[in-house]
């Protein structure tokens, strides 16, 4: 008997017969002799909608309250869920997220899991009760309601699978695995069977939303064996038929060959900053990135250019195209002290990657990306790197035209 966390996002939950298609699959895994526990995402385009109307009320919106309104979109599906499986005959009762609890800490709109608390529901599970468990929100310390971030899901899925030691965690959701791109970009793009914890990391944290980053370091740090796969096909998690997360040791110890690049992801939630002639002196970067880091903004590529006469400098980087605003401000603030020209804010832009642990050990990796994109009369804007992985900054136009060539020249498009 095996303990399996399954997860279902808002695609698989989005309307009532897809509820009723997740609850035979329940019910499958449970006649199959195994313990489940279910978390569920809201209906597709719940929380969209959920986000609008905060929108809509106050754009400057208080955190807690956009909290306690977009958690309700899984609070109707883990009821539903919980329902269908009692009209199969499964035993199966829902759980918010207070009643467990999923402990967060305070960041409200983007918490991270601290504890969750299984005791009450590893008992229940072991008298045959399949609990369903809301994802993508938590308590915060005060006692209040907290969401995770969008795609947040995932990671509760994870976290719980962590918590319950459960022997695997299966995602199910609308593709039937992780594709070396995605799948709705680039049709020649293929499934993967198995993909190291570490690409997966990459591959989320540039884009490919099929998982959210946080659920892979999570599975990374407990050693949670993830599966990725459809909720649309008939094959059950227990058939291992999706893509496994998994350390590289697995990979090698089958005497598999890895690939040197795995898969192209890309990003349009990205905006590049440009802070004209700086003057080029030690601490001026320290100068410049230290407010953001106040404001909580994540800076990702960077790259300075000083002038000829190297007396000043332009420094050119990224932030989340969500944080634009706040990061102009913050600069706007600092001009005193750094005595810029000019802040130059683009929105149309787009990050594309290449990623690979191949990498580490080949070289000529990053000149045959450079070389594919002027072969299209794509210009670089930025670039940066870490040991698995290449970023380039393109303008927005050009992205799938840029995740297609790259496919294509690391040799990852499929064959039929
Ligand atoms: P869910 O609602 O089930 O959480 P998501 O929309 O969050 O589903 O994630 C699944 C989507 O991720 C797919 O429909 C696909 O378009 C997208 N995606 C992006 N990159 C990839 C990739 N490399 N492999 C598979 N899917 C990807
Ligand atoms: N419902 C949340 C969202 O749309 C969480 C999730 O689906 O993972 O972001
Ligand atoms: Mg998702």
């Amino acid at each position: 008997m095996a303990r399996i966390v399954v997860k279902f996002g808002g695609t698989s939950v989005g309307d009532t017969d897809r509820i009723k298609n997740v609850a035979r699959k329940i019910k499958a895994e449970v006649e199959r002799g195994n313990q489940v526990a279910a978390v569920v995402s809201a209906m597709s385009g719940a929380t969209n909608q959920l986000v609008k109307w905060v929108g809509d009320v106050a754009p400057l919106h208080d955190a807690r309250e956009y909290d306690v309104v977009v958690a309700t979109g899984e609070q109707v599906t883990i009821g539903l869920l919980a329902l269908a499986l009692q009209q199969l005959g499964v035993q199966s009762r829902s759980w918010l997220s207070w009643q467990l609890p999923i402990r967060t800490d305070a960041a409200y709109g983007k918490a991270r899991i601290v504890e969750i608390k299984t005791a009450e529901m590893a008992c229940s599970m072991a008298a045959g009760e399949v609990p369903i468990v809301p994802g993508f929100q938590g308590l915060s310390p005060e006692g209040r309601v907290t969401t995770l971030g969008r795609g947040g899901s995932d990671t509760s899925a994870v976290a719980l699978a962590a918590a319950l030691k459960a022997d695997r965690c299966d995602i199910y959701t609308d593709v039937d695995g992780v594709y070396t791109s995605d799948p709705r970009i680039v049709d020649k793009a293929r499934k993967i069977d198995q993909v190291t914890y570490e690409e997966m990391l990459e591959m989320a944290s540039q884009g490919s939303k099929v998982l959210q980053t946080r659920s892979v370091e999570l599975a990374m740090n407990h050693h949670v064996r993830v599966q990725v796969l459809s909720s649309f096909d008939e094959a059950l998690g227990s058939d291992l038929p999706g893509t496994m997360v998994v350390d590289e040791e697995e990979i090698m110890a089958q005497g598999l060959e890895k690939a040197v690049v795995s898969g192209i992801a890309f990003s349009k939630d990205e905006a590049k900053i440009t802070v004209t002639r700086v003057a080029d002196r030690p601490g001026v970067a320290a100068a410049i990135f230290g407010p953001l880091a106040d404001a909580n903004i994540n800076v990702d590529m960077i790259v300075q250019n000083v002038s000829l006469d190297g007396s000043s400098t332009d420094i050119t980087f990224t932030v989340p195209r969500a944080d634009l605003a706040r990061a102009v401000e913050q600069l706007d603030r600092a001009k005193a002290d750094l005595k810029f020209t000019e802040i130059k804010a683009d929105t149309n832009v787009a990050k594309v990657s290449v990623i690979g642990v191949g990498m580490r050990s080949h070289a000529g990796v990053a000149l045959k990306m450079f070389q594919t994109l002027a072969g299209k009369g794509i210009n670089i804007e930025v670039i940066s790197t870490s040991e698995i992985k290449i970023s380039v900054l393109v303008a927005a136009e050009y992205t799938e035209l840029a995740v297609r060539a790259l496919h294509t020249a690391y040799e990852l498009d499929a064959t039929t």
